[in-house]
C-alpha cells in the first residue's frame, strides 16, 4: 500500500491529535458572545499574560486578529509602516484598505526585518497633504522572509524609532512561539516594546482553528465590538479555546523538532543540482524551507503551469505536497503531523521529480 501523502505545504494542515480531541470534550461551555464564563475566557487570560499584555481576545482567525489590531489601532486615511512582503499585505485580501481604509508603505529589509533608520525615513511629514503614518507592523517569524526571527535588539530599536514618531506597534505573530524557541527570548519579553501582538494556535502549535489579539484591557474591549461587526463572534467556541490551551501547553517547547527537521532538510536539498535553498542552510531560523528552482531546470521544464506549480504537480505524484510560493519559489513546512522518515522521504521524492524532469 502506498504512505499517506506527506503534506508541507503549510504547518496549518495539522489535525487535532486525540489528546487535544480529548480536552476539546471536555472542555466548559458557554456563549461567549454573551459573556458566559468558558474555556474561552480561560484562553483569553491565559494568552494575554503569556505576552505580558492586560486583555486578550480569541477569534477565528490570524487575519481577523491583524485586522482588528488595525482597525483598533487606525482611522480610515492612515498610513501603516510594515515590510513589503508582510503577510499582511500578500495574504489578507486587501483588507486594510477594504476595512480601516488605511493604505501601507512597503519597507525593504532582508528576510522580511527591517531597521529603525528605515522606519523612521518612511515616516511622513505631518502636514495637510499626507497621510497619517500611524502603525507599525512587525512580523516574527516572518512567513515571506523565509520563518525567519526578529533579533530583540532590532525590533527594539524599531519600537524606539517608532514611539518617537508617536506611532503604535503590532506584532504579526502568527509564529510568535516558533520565534521564541529559537530566539530565547520569551512571548512576553519580545512583546513588551508593542502595543499589540496576534498569535495563531492553528499554525505550529496544532490547534484547528483560533487566533488571538492581545493588548490594553481598554483596546482589547473596543476590539471585542469590532469583532462582532467583523462578524467574528464564536457562541460554544470553548470546543476551540480548550484545543488552543491544549496546544500552549503541550506543542510549544516541541517546535524545535519542527526546527531540526527543517533544517535537515534544507542540508540535503542544498546539495542537489537544480534546486537554491534560499534564504541559505545557515539562516533557516525555524519551520521553514524556501528554494528556487535553478534556470536550467526550469528552461527543461517550460511548463504551461509555470515552473514551482509544474514542479508541485509532479512532486505531488511522488507522494510529497509543497507549495509554490513565486513563479519559481517552493515553501516546504515541517509541523506535529508528519512521520519521523519526513526528510528522508521527501530528499527521494524531490530528487526523483528532478531525475525525472
Ligand atoms: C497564517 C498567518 C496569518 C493569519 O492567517 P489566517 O490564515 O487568517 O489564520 C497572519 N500572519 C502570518 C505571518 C501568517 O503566517
Amino acid at each position: 500500500m502506498a504512505s499517506p501523502m506527506i503534506d508541507l505545504r503549510s504547518d496549518t494542515v495539522t489535525r487535532p491529535t486525540q489528546p487535544m480531541r480529548d480536552a476539546m470534550m471536555a472542555a466548559p461551555l458557554g456563549d461567549d458572545v454573551l459573556g458566559d464564563e468558558s474555556a474561552v475566557t480561560t484562553l483569553e487570560i491565559k494568552i494575554a499574560a503569556l505576552l505580558g499584555k492586560e486583555a486578550g481576545l480569541f477569534v477565528p482567525s490570524g487575519t481577523m486578529a491583524n485586522q482588528l489590531a488595525i482597525r483598533g489601532h487606525c482611522e480610515a486615511g492612515d498610513e501603516i509602516i510594515a515590510h513589503g512582503e508582510s503577510h499582511i499585505i500578500h495574504y489578507e485580501t486587501g483588507a486594510p484598505a477594504a476595512i480601516s481604509g488605511c493604505m501601507i508603505r512597503p519597507l525593504d529589509g532582508p528576510r522580511g526585518l527591517f531597521e529603525a533608520a528605515t522606519v523612521t525615513a518612511a515616516v511622513r511629514n505631518r502636514d495637510i497633504h499626507s497621510p497619517k503614518s500611524r502603525l507599525v507592523v512587525a512580523e516574527n517569524t516572518h512567513n515571506r522572509g523565509g520563518g525567519s526571527v526578529w533579533p530583540i535588539a532590532q525590533f527594539r530599536s524599531v519600537c524606539v524609532a517608532a514611539r518617537a514618531h508617536d506611532l503604535a506597534i503590532h506584532v504579526d505573530g502568527a509564529r510568535l512561539f516558533n520565534a521564541c524557541v529559537t530566539a530565547g527570548y520569551s512571548p512576553s519579553e519580545f512583546a513588551a516594546t508593542a502595543d499589540t501582538a496576534s498569535v495563531c494556535f492553528s499554525k505550529g502549535l496544532g490547534a484547528p482553528v483560533g487566533s488571538a489579539l492581545v493588548g490594553p484591557r481598554p483596546f482589547i474591549e473596543r476590539c471585542r465590538r469590532f469583532r462582532k461587526m467583523f462578524g467574528g463572534g464564536m457562541r460554544q467556541s470553548g470546543l476551540l479555546a480548550a484545543a488552543a490551551i491544549y496546544a500552549l501547553d503541550h506543542h510549544v517547547a516541541r517546535l524545535t523538532q519542527d526546527h531540526a527537521r527543517a533544517k535537515a532538510l534544507a542540508q540535503k536539498l542544498a546539495k542537489l543540482s537544480g534546486i537554491i535553498v534560499d534564504p541559505p542552510v545557515e539562516l533557516i531560523e525555524s519551520n521553514m524551507v524556501f528554494f528556487t528552482l535553478a534556470d536550467h531546470l526550469t528552461d527543461q521544464m517550460a511548463d504551461p503551469l509555470g515552473d514551482a506549480q509544474a514542479f508541485c504537480a509532479r512532486l505531488r505524484e511522488q507522494g510529497v505536497s509543497l507549495i509554490p510560493m513565486g513563479p519559481r519559489r517552493v515553501r516546504a513546512v515541517m509541523h506535529l503531523d508528519v512521520p519521523d522518515d519526513v526528510v528522508e522521504r521527501t530528499v527521494t521524492a524531490i530528487t526523483r521529480t528532478l531525475g525525472a524532469v
